[in-house]
């Protein structure tokens, strides 16, 4: 075969390499991160804080209710007992109780409201609960469909990369040497087609004998970009 055939077969080849290369890292990447999950689990992880948050605020009014119906029991008790005689004290006692009894129901709406709270936010979680249920299922279906997408690009892979081998050994050491250097040299690409008498990747022209030559089977370089130019 003429060697600027093989050669520009080779980049063709390397070309979908990179490409398949490419296409399977992408797949690596989304195998690997789950950001819609972390989501997920960041928001269960923010309801639940707010779910303690609530609790702790209920037991504390809990307690400031107690106390008062404990203390208002206990004054109660201490001004129909008949032990306490100074009208001083019975005065102070009653005015306690009053205050007491104007604080609790006060309390008692806090507690309401914490309770309401506290429901909405247990629906909140129940409901996220849902979702990475549902998530988790609709990701292992994923999981699974990368998983068969990366055989197949790894059969493809494994394809390409013995036509390249069997091509490679084809090629001249000389030859070899200066389209690993082009390919280094010029981002992945060492040969360029001639489209309309230019360079299909530089667009510099291209002249006719140029055309010839590579026919004839010579590497003729761009002298725009430098690279190896093969003509159909
Ligand atoms: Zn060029």
């Amino acid at each position: 075969m003429n060697i600027i055939i093989s050669l520009h077969e080779l980049q063709l080849i390397d070309n979908s390499i990179v490409r398949i290369n490419r296409v399977l890292e992408n797949l690596r990447n989304k195998m690997s991160t789950d950001p819609e999950g972390v989501q997920l689990l960041l928001k269960v992880a923010s309801v639940r804080s707010s779910i303690e948050a609530i609790n702790t605020e209920l037991t504390k009014v809990t307690r400031e209710i107690t106390n008062r119906q404990i203390k208002y029991s206990q004054n109660d008790s201490a001004l129909y007992g008949g032990k306490i005689s100074s009208s001083k004290e019975l005065q102070e006692l009653q005015s306690e109780n009053a205050h007491l009894k104007e604080q609790i129901p006060i309390f008692e709406e806090q507690l309401m409201s914490l309770m309401v709270k506290l429901e909405e936010t247990k629906s909140v979680e129940t409901q996220l609960a849902a979702e990475i249920e549902l998530h988790t299922d609709q990701r292992s279906q994923f999981l699974i469909q990368l998983a068969e997408e990366t055989a197949i690009h790894k059969q493809e892979l494994g394809n390409y990369q013995s036509q390249r081998s069997s091509l490679w050994e084809t090629l001249p050491q000389d030859v070899q040497t200066t389209y690993t250097s082009l390919r280094k040299a010029k981002s992945g690409i060492a040969v360029t087609e001639v489209k309309d008498d230019s360079c299909g990747t530089c667009g510099a022209d291209i002249s006719k004998s140029e055309i010839q030559q590579t026919h004839g089977g010579s590497i003729v370089t761009c002298q725009g970009c430098g690279r190896i130019i093969f003509a159909r």
